[in-house]
């Protein structure tokens, strides 16, 4: 049986290129498919439920591009010593967190952080997971999560040489079990990619095991990318190619690859970026966070790679994301008035083209056709509010109003601001805290 849901009376904000403002326009939901935007009276009735959005701005649920859900339970955690470099905070925080986790963790971690997501509004997210001693399994773990709480997600599990050849080998098989699943049951919230770490914890042997599985799958990558400057050396040291170079030697770069961060790469890093279609994510409070530079999105986007935007855990809100990744763009370039358009390109056309390509249909943007994937956030514009400021309004404004109600595959998750789905969030908080106690006397 169809069920047609009528969101009537707000203003559309389309996403996509151009991004439109759509004005007496309500948009009609069915079977998890966005079926006609038109104004009201020319969509006949009736309807399962007749959604009232008066006040209101009819937005595509927001993509996240590259996102850790495991971090969650690391919130608050001081027992990590201070670090001075990107590699003692592997070694200091995340290293000694991940080796930690049980499957639990890893569930309750997707869970909690997704229920965090539905309030802010993004429902899409490409996840990049770690847990060298609870390997196996753990995708579908993650999956069990998503699927609880009704949002999509990509996953990986990331692979390294640092714990050894069994753990690489469970990992590899961790991605192909989860990318065989996926292809079986074509799930239309889950997809899955090949998950690595980064070259400069992968041996040639373990990017070539890597390569073949990936291809064979016919799956793309998912893998950091210079993040910080000792990625390069170390890579230039052993190997004598830059991190981007020894990924396209074992031809890991293309339409379907995710570098994320790609803030320390050359002038021909980024055109072998940009010639293969590698998707890069920008992160900018991860980078600023662990202090170790700014991408240049500027020039990225200027010598043709595509640039999206995650988060890297530091949030679920992709509009403060993209608000920072402004801020810190200007800083980057000592300019004030730059690329403004490059960073809002981010979330609003490279990130939904991203979650379309790995969905295999339009998703991120509010069209007929695509995927009822669609938030209601409280705002009255102050100013004009059309297809020439809607950009601005994004950054300066709408960022900062609260989103309503969220909308996913059809599926309403969050009607004004309470959670509709089947989840007792504070038993569910008093059982994260449990795992997270004791999981920090473990760490
Ligand atoms: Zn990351």
């Amino acid at each position: 049986m169809t069920t047609r849901i009528l969101i009537k009376n707000g203003t559309i904000i389309t996403f996509g290129s151009p991004c439109k403002v759509l004005e007496h326009q309500a948009l009609l939901i069915e079977d998890g498919r966005i079926a006609r935007i038109a104004p009201r009276e020319a969509i006949p009735g009736p309807f399962d439920q007749v959604i009232d959005a008066a006040g209101q701005l009819v937005m595509p649920g927001l993509v996240n591009a590259h996102m850790h859900f495991y971090s969650t339970l690391v919130r608050g955690l001081g027992k990590a010593a201070p670090s001075a470099t990107f590699q003692e905070v592997l070694d200091n925080l995340w290293w000694r967190l991940d080796r930690k986790l049980t499957l639990d963790d890893v569930q309750m971690s997707a869970e909690f952080i997704l229920l965090d997501a539905i309030r802010k509004g993004t429902t899409t997210f490409v996840d990049h997971h770690a847990s060298p001693f609870a390997i196996s399994g753990s995708l579908d773990r993650i999956a069990t999560a998503v699927k609880n709480v009704g949002v999509r997600a990509c996953l990986c599990y990331e692979v390294s040489d640092r714990d050894g050849e069994d753990i690489i080998t469970e990992g590899l098989e961790e991605n192909a079990a989860f990318a065989r699943r996926c292809a079986a049951e074509m799930d239309p919230q889950l997809r899955s990619l090949f998950g690595l770490h980064a070259a400069f914890t992968l041996s040639d042997r373990s990017l070539e095991r890597a390569a073949v599985m990936g291809r064979d799958l016919g799956i793309g990558f998912h893998v950091h990318v210079a993040e910080a400057a000792s990625d390069v050396a170390l890579n230039l040291d052993r190997h004598g190619l830059t991190p981007v170079a020894r990924l396209n030697r074992f031809q890991m770069l293309g339409r379907d690859t995710i570098a994320a961060h790609a803030v320390h790469v050359s002038p021909a890093d980024m055109d072998l970026l940009a010639e293969s279609g590698t998707f890069v994510a920008h992160n900018p409070q991860s980078n600023l966070n662990n202090a170790v530079g700014i991408a240049d999105v500027q020039t990225l986007v200027q010598r043709g790679v595509r640039v999206g935007l995650g988060t890297d855990a530091m949030t679920v809100n992709m509009l403060e994301e993209l608000r920072v990744g402004l801020w810190a763009q200007h800083l980057r370039q000592d300019n004030p008035t730059c690329a403004f358009m490059d960073l809002a390109n981010t979330l609003v056309v490279r990130n939904p083209e991203l979650a379309s390509q790995l969905w295999g249909c339009p998703l991120g943007t509010l069209e007929e056709g695509a995927a009822a994937d669609v938030i209601l956030v409280d705002y009255h514009a102050p100013t004009p509010l059309d297809g020439n400021t809607v950009l601005g309004h994004l950054i300066f404004g709408i960022s900062q109003a609260s989103v309503d109600t969220t909308i996913c595959a059809g599926r309403v998750l969050m009607a004004g601001k309470r959670l509709m789905i089947d989840v007792d969030e504070a038993a569910l908080a008093a059982r994260s805290r449990e795992l997270a106690t004791r999981l920090w006397e473990r760490f």
